[in-house]
């Protein structure tokens, strides 16, 4: 079995190391040379739109998905003709697009911040009078750790921000004042078995994720899990998808879904019976999917801009560290490291030394 997956970042290095157990071999698309999945899986390099890489690549291997969700339409499809995609293209357009995303909540009954569709700078007073201040203003699509988006908390704001967007179609979206960020992830297989990870807290630093705890007893758990679902089966969804909330002081609002494994679910490689990334191959491989259910008390802290000493990380009790063995740049997520611990006293020791490393 040979599986393709359209980009070569960390997310489609530990899908291939999480599938070589299983017998699988991976074959990654990315255009850039250096793309760090290439030390475990075959690497086609060519650009996502390029329809002889395309056409290459798909003669490689019998099904393809992917790690991260801007591929061109075209390009799902001309693949689709070829082999079996996995999860679909309607994914990928309504995680692609704020506007369809956050309209297929409201029609699901998901709740979720109010929003007014913004196709020129002159529907923005008027969006702001019934949105209020303060508010944020994203393009529809492209937008990902808190780029293309300016938050307006007067009427001050208001002037040149849809220019400085790049003058897109936007959406205009009530702020939050939340009291937390948390994230359900799930996996369901071509059959529709469905699995649920516990819920993750997140905590973000200049946009870029930093933090994720596992929740084992969360309150907002069933909420999560009925909102995921609904989406799941709405889009007859099939490989793990990731559902990021607010929690508005036990209101629960639905900001965006990620169609694919996720970083908030990298504490499950060592935390959960089974990992986010052996689910996620488990479901587009039609295989059964494994338990979901946390080993203990697990989290997981991301490198940002460079990793940490190795020696330190390691003597923490309970730690686990992911090089991605990408370079160093400003900005850039180079690997993470993962604490597991059977009792919360050490879980609360641990991730404390290794948040004094980052
Ligand atoms: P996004 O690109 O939509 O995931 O947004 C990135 C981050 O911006 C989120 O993780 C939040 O911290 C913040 N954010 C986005 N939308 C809102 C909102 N409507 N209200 C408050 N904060 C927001």
């Amino acid at each position: 079995m040979n599986i393709g997956i359209l980009g070569g970042g960390q997310l489609a290095r530990m899908l291939a190391l999480a599938g070589h157990p299983l017998g699988a071999n991976f074959t990654v698309l990315d255009p850039a040379k250096d793309a760090c999945a290439k030390a475990v899986a075959n690497h086609v390099v060519s650009a996502y739109d390029d329809r002889c890489g395309l056409k290459q690549f798909s003669e490689l291997v019998d099904i393809v998905t992917y790690e991260f969700e801007n591929i061109p339409a075209e390009s799902v499809s001309f693949l689709k003709g070829e082999v079996p995609v996995y999860p679909s293209s309607d994914a990928l357009a309504v995680s692609r697009d704020r506007l369809i995303e956050k309209s297929l909540f409201r029609e699901l009954g998901i709740q979720t911040p109010d929003f007014v569709a913004i196709n020129t700078a002159d529907d923005l007073p008027g969006a702001l009078k019934s949105i209020g201040f303060p508010a944020v203003l994203k393009s529809r699509t492209l937008g990902y750790d808190g780029k293309g988006q300016v938050v307006l908390n007067s009427t001050e704001d208001i002037e040149n921000s849809f220019e400085r967007l790049g003058s897109v179609p936007c959406i205009l979206e009530a702020f939050v004042p939340f009291t937390r960020e948390i994230s359900v992830i799930a996996a369901r297989s071509r059959n529709g078995e469905t699995v649920f990870y516990p819920v993750s807290e997140n905590t973000h630093k200049k946009g870029i994720l930093h933090l994720s705890v596992c929740k084992t007893d969360d309150p907002m758990q069933s909420v999560a899990q009925e909102y995921c679902k609904s989406l799941l089966d709405k889009l007859n969804y099939v490989g793990v998808l990731a559902l990021e909330l607010f929690d508005a002081g036990g209101k629960l609002l639905a900001n965006e879904i990620a169609p694919r494994v996720h970083n908030s679910g990298h504490w499950t490689i060592e935390g959960a019976q089974t990992s986010q990334f052996e689910n996620h191959l488990r479901a587009v491989l039609g295989l059964p999917l494994g338990d979901a259910s946390a080993r203990g008390h697990c989290a997981m802290v991301n490198f940002v801009g460079h990793t940490a000493d190795l020696e330190k990380v390691l003597k923490i009790p309970g730690a686990h560290l992911h090089n991605y063995q990408k370079k160093s740049r400003p900005g850039r997520k180079v690997g993470h490291a993962t604490i597991l611990t059977s009792s919360e006293d050490m879980f609360n020791t641990s991730l404390n030394e290794l948040l004094a490393l980052t």
